[in-house]
């Protein structure tokens, strides 16, 4: 499968009052063409910063970024200028949010928000856009699309109003789709239709998915691979089945333990993680999770674990899986 975007060593600041806070720190994640990738975290770890910096969404300043490549199609983002950057996004990359309501324009009818799009970067004639739009809103599983395309956002249900962001989105058929928790503010049986919607349609149309959200449990039917953030680094990643299998990062032990499972008995409680994700203006000097890991060991709180190859393509950041902690995981674990 050939690579469609690769982001190295990206870190992202952001300079407030109190001092720089360290919002990504040297992140590396790549995505196949027609791979659904899902980034996954509670918030502030960094997940939401990084799919706005490889849209260019960051605001700067406060934000700032300290090093890194953005490389889409082979094209490094960050060194392209402020309109080539519009020409991609909303056309080869698009975009949902998990508020529809803020990211639809009240005062637009649907239609022409998903014609816009088609008319500025695909060239099309009103009517052809027209077609087109009404082609989407029947595509995403909107009924009687004619009528509904000239309707405004506040005469659709949040589930519809979600479904209309995927229809803009995916309008000029781009090539990759990030989707920011698209289904948070949703009901659960809505939240499955509108993923199942969005795995059918990545299929169909074969784009790239990336899935950013702060719940493990919708991932395994959406994406291929998963990576884990915490406090602003990917701490784990590998396919589904690697992680779900064999989670080795003790944060992502403790989101798969907070999750309900089919089998849970009703007396049988979740698991919930203690403490709260460090400040990322002082970050501590070794592993970021050290404060709640129930398996911290002396060098954690020192050194910062470096990622560690598990085979195939899983991939951790904890000293539980690095050698050269053996001695130490000896003395305070007891393995
Ligand atoms: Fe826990 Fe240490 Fe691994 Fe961090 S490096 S997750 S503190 S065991
Ligand atoms: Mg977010």
């Amino acid at each position: 499968m050939t690579t469609l975007l690769e982001v190295k060593d990206l870190s992202v600041s952001f300079d407030v009052f109190g001092g720089e806070v360290q919002a990504i720190r040297n992140v590396n994640l790549d995505v196949k063409k027609g791979e659904a990738v899902a980034i996954v975290g509670e918030s502030g770890s960094g997940k939401s910063v990084t799919a706005q910096t490889v849209m260019r969404l960051i605001a700067m300043p406060p934000g700032r970024i300290k090093n890194g490549q953005i490389l889409f199609e082979g094209q490094d983002l960050l060194k392209l200028s402020e309109k080539d950057m519009q020409k991609i996004r909303g056309n080869k990359i698009g975009m949902i949010f998990q508020d529809p309501m803020t990211s639809l324009n009240p005062t637009m009818t649907v239609g022409k928000q998903i014609s816009e799009g088609l008319i500025k970067h695909q060239g099309l004639s009103k009517s052809e856009a027209k077609e087109r739009a009404i082609e989407m809103l029947k595509l995403v599983g909107i009924p009687t699309p004619e009528a509904r395309y000239k309707q405004y956002p506040h005469e659709f249900s949040g589930g519809m109003r979600q479904r209309v962001m995927i229809a803009i989105a995916l309008a000029c058929n781009p090539a990759l789709l990030i989707a920011d928790e698209p289904t948070t503010a949703l009901d659960v049986t809505i939240q499955a239709q509108i993923l199942r919607l969005m795995k059918k349609l990545q299929e169909q149309l074969d784009t790239s998915i990336i899935l950013i959200t702060h719940d493990l449990g919708i991932v395994a039917d959406v994406c291929d691979r998963v990576m884990v953030m915490y406090a602003g680094q990917i701490v784990e990643s590998g396919t589904k089945e690697e992680i779900f299998a064999n989670p080795s990062h003790p944060y992502t032990k403790g989101l798969l333990n907070s999750l309900p499972k089919l089998s849970q008995r009703k007396d049988e409680p979740l698991i919930p993680i203690h403490g709260t994700p460090p400040d990322l203006i002082a970050p501590p000097p070794g592993c970021g999770f050290c404060d709640r890991c129930p398996y911290a060991m002396n060098i954690c709180a020192t050194t910062p674990p470096e990622v560690t190859d598990l085979g195939g393509s899983h991939k951790v950041r904890c000293w539980l899986q690095d050698p050269r902690a053996q001695s130490d995981k000896k003395t305070e674990v007891g393995v």
